[in-house]
């Protein structure tokens, strides 16, 4: 599913630059639950950015489920990410205009699905995730935890073959956490690979691998 092979990325920084992957050579297959771990600026988003096709990298090979992904046009990268990623973020990154419902049919409405298929939809992801109840609210309005579970909804509702998930525990306490963790497994548990950045030791845990980024590279 995910082969990347000597893939390295710098970034500049004023006149110098600064190598952040200094060849990561990792493979994942198909309904891996795979977490990656590693200090605070070792690299970890910018992994799971490449990984998801948000960002380029310098030089290396990144196969997603065969193809090549490489030097691909905006619209060629947005269609495909669209495809075959969905993301969760530490911080929810929902719309706060916008009601549960309506956050997880965005994705939808990007895809040019009519309004009413789209909330049908939505509403269908919003139950799985148990949620149902509070369609009409606002973020505002919902816990971490829920937050996050409308974000799960929102990134499930494309059926993309991966979910990203970057510390999407991170801003939420221990019981919550295992709350999330616990809906990421079920999904895992349906067949999607799912990988997510962590940097607490329970959580990796939970997952079935741990990949360790240390000095711009992969250790196990
Ligand atoms: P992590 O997620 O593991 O904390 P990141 O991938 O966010 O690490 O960042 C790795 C390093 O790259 C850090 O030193 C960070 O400051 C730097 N960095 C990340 N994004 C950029 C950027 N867009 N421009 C310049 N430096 C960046
Ligand atoms: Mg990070």
């Amino acid at each position: 599913m995910i082969e990347l092979k000597n893939i390295k990325k710098s970034y500049s920084v004023g006149k110098s630059s600064m190598e952040v992957l200094k060849g990561v050579d990792l493979k994942i297959e198909d309904g891996e639950l795979v977490s990656i771990m590693g200090s605070s600026g070792s690299g970890k988003s910018t992994l799971l950015n490449i990984l998801g096709i948000l960002d380029n990298y310098d030089s290396g090979e990144y196969l997603l489920g065969g193809t090549l992904v490489k030097n691909l046009s905006e619209k060629k990268a947005a269609l495909f990410r669209n495809k075959m990623v969905g993301f969760v973020f530490q911080s929810f990154n929902l719309v706060s205009f916008k009601n549960a419902l309506e956050n997880v049919a965005l994705p939808l409405y990007y895809q040019g699905i009519g309004r009413k298929k789209r909330n049908t939809m939505a509403m269908e992801y919003l139950e799985k995730v148990g949620l149902d109840k509070w369609a009409e609210h606002l973020p505002s309005e919902l816990s971490g935890g829920q937050k996050q579970r409308v974000a799960m909804a929102r990134a499930l509702i494309t059926q993309p073959k991966i979910i990203l998930a970057d510390e999407p525990t991170g801003a939420l306490d221990s019981a919550t956490s295992m709350e999330v963790m616990a809906l990421i497994k079920e999904v895992n548990d349906q067949g999607m690979t799912v990988i997510i950045v962590t940097h607490e030791t329970d959580i990796a845990a939970l997952t079935n691998r741990t990949i360790r980024l240390r000095d711009g590279i992969i250790g196990e």
